[in-house]
């Protein structure tokens, strides 16, 4: 059942060190009574004692019964990805601790390693800052994902989205891995980046991969 993935998902990310306490959100598409939309975790609980009536359901049109719970105040960027991306099934927002702290640096994460590629592309685009939960912080986080399933969001944390909650996790625990990397790389000097060209043979090489 899809709420209790939600659950299972949300208790991971306390579980994995994703994010702490109630810091982060869960959610994954669904339809209610006909209405195309999403699961996500609710607004200022912990996720550890999570129950299926907690999770909320928030129509693609952006309306919920808010007699039935309090979505995450940050659904408004699920809804934004889920009606422009096509292939995002379910998304994980971590504020996990190597993601935030490159966050704050507001740049993309270039090609220093090449599972940078990971994301969809040559780099890993940072989204520009704006107040959490606003709709212009989700149109900073769109331009952010053009061509990527993944990106950083400024001063703030990480956002991942998938197939299924399965992969959408493990593309946010392999960013916060990335970003722990390019926090250890630059402890030593600048590191050599790869090239354009490399890059592109890494991207189509994953992208066969994938499809094998
Ligand atoms: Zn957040």
């Amino acid at each position: 059942m899809k709420k209790s993935q939600v659950i299972k998902f949300a208790k991971k990310l306390n579980s994995t060190n994703l994010s702490a306490l109630r810091s982060g959100n869960i959610s994954i598409i669904a339809k209610e009574r006909g209405v195309k939309g999403f699961y996500i975790t609710p607004s200022g609980k912990k996720y550890s004692s999570l129950k299926t009536k907690d999770i909320v359901f928030v129509s693609l049109k952006g309306k919920f019964n808010k007699k039935k719970g309090k979505p995450s105040s940050e659904w408004r960027f699920h809804q934004d990805i889920y009606v422009n991306k096509k292939d995002a099934k379910a998304i994980v927002h971590a504020h996990s601790t190597c993601a935030t702290a490159v966050s704050t640096h507001q740049k993309s994460i270039p090609a220093f390693h090449y599972m940078v590629a990971v994301a969809g592309g040559e780099d890993i685009k940072c989204a520009k800052y704006s107040t959490f939960g606003t709709r212009s912080l989700s149109k900073n986080i769109l331009s952010a994902l053009k061509n990527r399933s993944a990106c950083l969001i400024s001063n703030h944390g990480q956002i991942a989205f998938g197939e299924n909650l399965e992969k959408a996790f493990e593309l946010a625990q392999e960013i916060e891995n990335i970003c722990h990397q390019y926090i250890n790389a630059l402890r030593i000097g600048i590191p050599k980046m790869l090239s354009k060209k490399e890059m592109k043979i890494v991207l189509g090489k994953m992208k066969n991969y994938k499809r094998g």
